[in-house]
């Protein structure tokens, strides 16, 4: 684990297992589950967190892309699960860059809303959804950064990497 200037950390590993206030979720639009991190937390965190993404899915109709939804974190050590839906890389021409900034951003602006102080995000969109990885990182980073300072409770972000090349790109992009 390396510590960033106190509010970052970067962490090789399974998010499942992160003890925080929220993990975040890459969930896909109907917010009933899939497979790589998605399915990872509904196993881990079992089926009270399906349930209420089914409550929140008859209310709203799922989650739009580049928004946020939040639950229990059932059998986690998390709290909460903030479900997010990062976009699909269909080249880079179809507003992916800003939604994936808007993924971050409406997942902390969540977290605020709970009064929460700690959050753990996996790299939204760089698995199945295919997101270029060091775009994807600076991205995150960035709009992390931007909104932080805007933050009353919010006092650390965790980036959990479950790749060696994530992980390595964002060791790079924290130390400049
Ligand atoms: P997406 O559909 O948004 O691309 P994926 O789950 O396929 O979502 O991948 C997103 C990222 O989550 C990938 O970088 C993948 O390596 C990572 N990942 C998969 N399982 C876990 C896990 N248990 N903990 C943290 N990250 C994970």
């Amino acid at each position: 684990m390396t510590d960033f200037s106190g509010k970052f950390k970067l962490v090789q590993g399974d998010i499942t297992r992160v003890t925080v206030d929220a993990i975040v979720n890459a969930a896909n639009n109907s917010l009933l589950g899939g497979g790589g991190v998605d399915g990872a937390i509904h196993r881990a965190g079992g089926r009270a967190i399906l349930e209420e993404c089914k409550k929140i899915r008859a209310r709203q109709g799922g989650c739009p892309t580049g928004k946020a939804v939040i639950t229990t974190a059932g059998r986690l050590p998390a709290q909460f699960v903030i479900h997010t839906v990062g976009p699909v890389w269909q080249g880079g021409t179809h507003g992916e860059d800003q939604l994936l900034a808007s993924c971050y951003q409406q997942s902390i602006k969540l977290a605020e809303l709970h009064q929460l102080s700690s959050i753990a995000f996996p790299n939204i969109s760089t698995g199945v959804y295919g997101f270029p990885k060091a775009r994807a990182v600076q991205i995150a980073i960035q709009a992390i950064r931007d909104h932080l300072p805007q933050c009353q409770y919010l006092q650390q972000v965790m980036f959990i990497c479950h790749d060696h090349e994530n992980y390595d790109l964002y060791q790079d992009l924290l130390n400049r």
